[in-house]
């Protein structure tokens, strides 16, 4: 859409004052993409979206917070939503969805994890912050039992010619296995399902 240069003036004008994209459609009757590109080209950044009333003043770790119940032995439960009845413990910051157990890692670590975070106590459902690793940390934790227990193993190489260095993982009572084969075991039950 090609606009006249008293149009790109009022829209210069408008973006300096704070405007939105939407704003500034409405207030001169352009399309969106003509604004986004004149938001581009005249070097403003992005406008602060207004705050919806109705949003939480709570940061990220507080509205979790409002969700867990200490229990016995430093573990801690879940009180809020589930997915699909009984499914993984969620719930919603800011319109955003957020696993119980991802931002309980983000709590104690105060950085977002890698790969699925889980439970690694016996205390069922727990969502205790100092109970739950991602996939790196998983890895060290159990490799270092598997250490402890003797299940170690000095092997470079799975029977399948996978790096162990890269692929290898441990259950919980530390015996290990190659991600790799899992994955790949998987990916054929599912097509054969
Ligand atoms: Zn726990
Ligand atoms: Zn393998």
């Amino acid at each position: 859409m090609q606009i006249a240069p008293a149009t790109v003036q009022a829209l210069a004008d408008l973006f300096a004052q704070g405007a939105t994209n939407k704003a500034a459609v409405r207030a001169l009757g352009i399309d969106k993409d003509t604004a986004a590109r004149y938001r581009a080209r005249l070097g403003f950044g992005p406008a602060k979206q207004p705050t919806p009333a109705n949003r939480s003043t709570l940061t990220l770790a507080e509205k979790w917070q409002t969700y867990v119940r200490p229990v016995e032995g430093d573990h801690m439960e879940w009180t809020g939503r589930r997915r699909n009845n009984g499914g993984t413990m969620v719930f919603t910051h800011h319109s955003r969805e957020y696993t119980a157990r991802s931002v309980a890692f983000y709590v104690r670590t105060g950085r977002k994890p890698v790969g699925k975070v889980t439970a690694e106590c016996e205390y069922p459902g727990c969502v205790a912050p100092q109970c739950v690793e991602d996939d790196p940390g998983r890895t060290r934790s159990r490799g270092q039992y598997a250490a402890v227990v003797g299940l170690a193993t000095p092997l470079t190489e799975c029977t399948n010619g996978h790096s162990t260095a890269e692929h290898r993982r441990y259950d919980r009572d530390g015996r290990p296995y190659c991600a790799a084969c899992h994955a790949a075991t998987d990916a054929r039950r599912k097509a054969a399902a």
